[in-house]
């Protein structure tokens, strides 16, 4: 074993047991020299592997590639981990004691044999876009309760022909209890309607109506398996506006469903971990770096250097797709932020003016799932939106837990439930901005509980008394755990890379409600067994306007420049503001009213955004973070700006102040936006070395919104590993607040066991 090796755990679930699987695993493991052990048990194959990071890579992928015929993976789960210096590698004895919770299986991307048929004239399902088989389609998206039995989904009022019950009824069929069973004859099937919900065309033809109505530029509203998409050709840009309009949704990068991979490898740079997610069962949406940059219009994704790309995973896409031949932006069926629209009278009425045909279906979406969203970084999956093809897979943790409920955060909401060693996370509902959202919330929240009949003996949530996942879980009549959102962070990101205390937490993101009534989140936390500190943080600046400072960067360069110059400020902002809005700005900070004190990195990155004039206003939330980061890309540079930590004082302070006096040399000096950007980059992540150090703690994980930027993770990555500290990352689990869920649960559960008390607060 060297320094540099890593553990990998995968669970893998499907027709894995039975199929000569585990001696594959023991000979591919053996071939490359792996050590570790691969075990079956009742919640699916369990493997693990030590070596280099190369030979592991090497490994997932040939388990993918090389499996035996019969072999057939619905899931596969990858956790990276600190090796634990295992000396052989053997098969385990199925281990029958594990927890016997039910296990829920997310939905399923299209299996080859069902895609073969789906194209095969002499089929009898041929062009049926509802086929699918026990290896396949959909799950949790159709399950009403448990058992996982045909009465107990949505799949309920179709009555199985003889021929789909005797493939049902038949152990050596590929469709044997195969609960959405189906076919033509007795399954369910289309129709294209139209604004009032007339219905124009069926079956067959109405798919090839509203492919012929997408062809013309048309917006349609298509029901898929966890809710309805708006879609339409990608490369018709009046179309792309035109949707943008009606959704009120003005430069938000539009998602892309691909007909093939061959056309996304043309478009984009894919690797070979990219390729392996864009294909999984999981089938998520894969940020890509573009290489063509005219192959879509150009309001699909503005200024972004990234297309999120999918590919066709239910036969209804694989039909559409094929039929058109072009990318198509597939984009959540509601309006802005609002939770995905799941019925088709209720899509009629929510997505009017939106739509102007919908091609829906009559098998009913038991609970809304949106499509997931993943990138590659460091050659692991980092998953930022967590729903379908994951949802509601359970995160694995080292202790079992009590009985708890994680109500969220505010925005990217999820919730969580443990149950024993297993975490369920929801899947992402979304902003808790609208009385939609808050309703989805409620929903989820009573749907979780009741499918895992979870009893929680107490509730955990955020200390932001103005959230409503707060307020909610006051309201609950059990006992309630606070957990600060920070701290949540990191707890979060330490539970899936089974981290021990002490910890250094680097937990950044854009707002968190601090224990002092501030708003946080340029925060270094040290998590120790007797509870956290908060070890340092930056700099605190004033926020003129609260929220509004959220959506215009220029209020935070405001606020930190006011913090420098107080109001020689407005000298240096001549432009980013009118007269009148001068006059009352300057009034606001003078008197200090609605200007929240904040430590946030992310309104560090909108101030420098906003002086480098990358952007002064935005339209969605981390816009001006997001053009930050793509303009370090192609600049080589390590110079970072000076900056200084005040040791002694506790916490101790990371002072910003010469870091923005270089960036208003820089500004003033012509230095181009995309040096200043890499240089405020590297200037970031040599904070965290100094803070590092001065700390003394070798495990350092990184967590918080700000943590989604590829550059920042990576740099900082490699910078503390040069550094002789040991890095760790989010991997399944988002950084951005859809984690803090799986933080509350940890927090909440040392908050109920006496000799750990992480989320207790330490002040000295
Ligand atoms: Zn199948
Ligand atoms: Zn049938
Ligand atoms: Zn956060």
């Amino acid at each position: 074993m060297t320094g540099s090796d890593a553990r990998v755990r995968l669970i893998i679930r499907g027709a894995v047991q039975g199929v000569g699987f585990r001696p594959f695993i023991y000979r591919l493991a053996t071939e490359l020299g792996l050590k570790g052990w691969v075990l079956n048990s009742a919640q699916g194959v369990f493997i693990e592997v030590e070596g280099n990071p190369e030979t592991l890579q090497q490994f997932v992928r040939r388990v993918q590639t090389d499996k035996p015929p019969r072999a057939f993976i619905q899931s596969l789960e990858q956790s990276v981990l600190d090796p634990v210096g295992y000396t052989t590698f053997e098969i385990r004895h199925s281990d029958e004691s594990g927890e016997k919770s039910a296990l829920i299986l997310p939905d399923i991307a299209t299996c080859p044999d069902c895609l073969r048929e789906l194209f095969d004239p002499a089929d009898r399902r041929y062009l049926y876009p509802f086929t699918n088989c026990t290896n396949c389609g959909p799950r949790y998206s159709i399950i009403e309760a448990l058992p996982y039995d045909r009465p107990n989904t949505t799949m309920k009022t179709f009555a199985m022909c003889p021929r789909c019950r005797e493939e049902y009824e038949n152990p050596l069929d590929r469709r044997f209890h195969a609960q959405p069973n189906a076919c033509p004859e007795c399954g369910p099937h289309l129709e294209l309607w139209d604004e009032k919900g007339v219905c124009l065309a069926k079956q067959h033809e109405a798919l090839l109506r509203a492919a012929e109505a997408i062809r013309e530029g048309r917006i349609v509203a298509v029901k898929g398996l966890g809710g309805f998409h708006l879609v339409v050709d990608a490369r018709n840009d009046a179309a792309v506006r035109r949707l943008r309009v009606r959704k009120r949704r003005e430069e938000k990068p539009f998602a892309l469903m691909y007909p093939t991979l061959e056309m996304v490898t043309a478009h984009c740079g894919v690797n070979e971990e990219e390729e392996r997610v864009l294909r999984s069962p999981e089938s998520p949406i894969v940020l890509l770096r573009r290489k063509e940059e005219e192959a879509v219009a150009p309001s699909v994704a503005p200024n972004n250097p990234y297309l999120g790309v999918m590919l066709p995973y239910t036969p209804l896409h694989h039909l559409l797709m094929r039929e058109l031949g072009f990318p198509i932006v597939a984009t959540s069926g509601n309006l802005s932020d609002e939770p995905i629209c799941t019925d088709e009278h209720e899509a009629l009425h929510r997505l009017a003016g939106i739509a102007d045909l919908f091609l829906v279906h009559n098998r009913p979406i038991a609970r809304h799932v949106d499509d997931s969203v993943v990138r590659v970084l460091m050659g692991r999956e980092l998953v930022l939106r967590r729903a379908r093809g994951y949802a509601p897979l359970p995160v694995l943790v080292k202790e079992p837990l009590p009985r708890l409920l994680a109500v969220g955060a505010h925005l990217k909401n999820t919730v969580a439930l443990s149950v024993g060693r297993q975490v369920f996370i929801s899947q992402h509902i979304g902003d808790l901005e609208t009385p939609q959202a808050l309703d989805a919330f409620r929903r989820v929240i009573a749907d979780v509980k009741g499918l895992w009949e979870h009893q929680p003996q107490a509730v955990a949530c955020d200390m932001h008394p103005d959230y409503l996942s707060t307020q909610a879980a006051h309201g609950m009549g059990l006992p309630v755990v606070e957990v600060q959102h920070h701290v949540a962070h990191i707890l979060s990101c330490m539970a899936e890379n089974e981290l021990e205390p002490p910890v250094l937490g680097v937990s950044w993101d854009g707002t968190g409600y601090g224990t002092d009534g501030t708003i946080w989140g340029g925060e270094f936390l040290i998590l120790r067994e007797q509870g956290w500190e908060r070890f340092a943080h930056l700099r605190p600046f004033r926020l003129p306007g609260g929220d509004r400072a959220i959506k215009e960067p220029r209020r935070a360069a405001l606020g930190v420049l006011y913090e420098l110059f107080g109001g020689g400020a407005f000298d240096l902002l001549q432009q980013a503001f009118t007269e009148s809005e001068r006059r009352l700005l300057r009034r606001m900070l003078q008197q200090g009213v609605n200007t929240p004190v904040t430590s946030s990195a992310g309104r560090l990155f909108d101030a420098v955004a906003s002086l480098a004039g990358v952007r002064q206003v935005v339209n969605f939330e981390g816009q001006a973070a997001m053009e930050l980061e793509f303009l370090t890309h192609g600049v080589r540079t390590d110079e970072a700006y000076p900056f200084s930590l005040s040791e002694g004082a506790s916490p101790q302070v990371l002072d910003w102040s010469p870091m923005m006096q270089a960036v208003l040399q820089d500004i003033q000096e012509g230095v181009s936006p995309s040096l200043i950007a890499a240089r405020f980059h590297n200037t970031l992540v040599e904070m965290t070395v100094a803070v590092a150090r001065a700390a003394g703690l070798e495990r350092v994980a990184l967590s918080g919104g700000c943590f989604q930027n590829a550059y920042l993770t990576e740099r900082a990555v490699r910078r503390l590993t040069e550094e002789g500290f040991r890095p760790y990352w989010h991997q399944r689990v988002p950084p951005n607040d859809g984690g803090i869920a799986l933080g509350q649960i940890m927090g909440g559960n040392t908050a109920s066991c006496p000799h750990t008390l992480t989320h207790r607060q330490i002040t000295s």
